[in-house]
């Protein structure tokens, strides 16, 4: 069965722009993340712009995903 919580993604860094690998499980938790380029935290959602661009981009991501899904599924 296709888990979408496991699937990952690439979400750049509001710093470095270092993207870093996190699940939609992670986003959907809020977790927060370490940088794997700058080593800094990165709040998976907060209300820093470039945050909520990333979330945007992840949504859109997630959007085509499920679109690719129904195909698959006819
Ligand atoms: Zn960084």
């Amino acid at each position: 069965m296709f888990n979408l919580g496991n699937t990952q993604i690439k979400i750049p860094c509001p710093e470095c722009q270092y993207e870093n690998e996190v699940s939609l499980e992670d986003i959907a938790k809020q977790r927060t993340i370490i940088c794997g380029g700058c080593l800094k935290e990165i709040r998976l959602v907060d209300n820093n712009s470039s945050t909520n661009q990333a979330i945007k981009e992840t949504r859109r991501s997630v959007q085509n995903l499920k679109d690719t899904i129904k195909k698959i599924s006819k």
